[in-house]
């Protein structure tokens, strides 16, 4: 495994690759939900390139850029352990310049997540067609757990024409349910304890759609009662478009929730 730093290695190298290349955007501090996209790309791709980078422009001024937790060392031997074959480990100045191109999402960027992230998605779009650019990816692999953002990506991907497939990743959780998660290592124990309502709220969700439920503000009232005891950010259902739906579609909607543990705020969904 390689690990390489400038722009000129990875473009050099990229351009000796003439096989398939499977492309796995991360930040870091690797946990198996990383694992598990990094592991589908092995075996999907005769190159994989996994990409560690804390990227600024996709945090507000008010979040915990600074607190990310950065596992350098520790990273670069899961990846070797994975099989990797690039790993790619830039410094801010590398990505960005100080003149540059803004890449401004779409509308739907400004709900969900959005909403209490304006600008977020500006940022994660701006950082992913870059390493787009670099890594020219076959495919490229995002997590469900993180479902606005691939939704936005697979747009941006359809909308410019690039000739990239984004494969959709289960979403891995702790042996107790919680979504795995980076931020999960800010929760102290009553926090991590009391986490696990919010998938307890998507399987009651599940479980009532399997008992023919599909109503939409149904489902929430019951969720929010399974939460009662949560800072709930938000429930919603939506179609795989992420417009607000009243009815659940099945085999085109998603859950979604976010909750918040002092100044942590976790995610999760299912996919229905
Ligand atoms: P991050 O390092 O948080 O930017 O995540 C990098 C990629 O890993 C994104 O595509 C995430 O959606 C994905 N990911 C993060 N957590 C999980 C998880 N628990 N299961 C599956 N994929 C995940």
């Amino acid at each position: 495994m390689k690990v390489l730093k400038t722009i000129e290695e990875l473009q050099n190298v990229r351009k000796s690759i003439t096989s398939t290349v499977g492309f796995v955007p991360t930040m870091g501090a690797l946990h198996d939900g990383h694992i598990s996209l990094i592991k589908q790309a092995r075996n999907e791709n005769d190159i994989v390139i996994v990409s560690i980078f804390v990227n600024p422009t996709q945090f507000l001024p008010t979040e915990d850029l600074d607190a990310y937790p950065r596992k350098d060392e520790a990273d670069k031997r899961i990846c070797e352990m994975c099989k990797v074959d690039y790993v790619f480990m830039p410094e801010i100045s590398t990505m960005y310049t100080s003149e540059e191109v803004l890449i401004k999402a779409p509308n739907k960027s400004y709900i969900l997540e959005g909403r209490t992230r304006p600008g977020h998605f500006d940022g994660v779009l701006q950082v992913v067609l870059k390493l787009f650019g670099l890594t020219q990816p076959t495919n490229a692999y995002f997590g469900k757990k993180d479902a606005q953002q691939l939704s936005l990506i697979t747009q941006m991907v359809r909308n410019l024409f690039l000739p990239i497939n984004i494969i959709p990743c289960e979403i891995i959780r702790e042996a107790d349910g919680l979504a795995m998660s980076s931020r999960n290592v800010y929760l102290d124990e009553v926090q991590r304890k009391d986490s696990l309502l919010i998938c307890k709220s998507l399987y009651t969700a599940a479980s009532l759609i399997g008992k023919n439920e599909l109503n939409s503000n149904v489902l929430k009232q019951r969720m929010n009662d399974v939460m009662s005891t949560l800072d709930v950010e938000y429930i919603a259902i939506v179609d795989r478009d992420f417009n607000e739906i009243e009815n659940i579609e099945l085999k085109n909607s998603i859950i979604l929730v976010v909750a918040r543990f002092g100044n942590t705020r976790l995610l999760d969904n299912i996919w229905v």
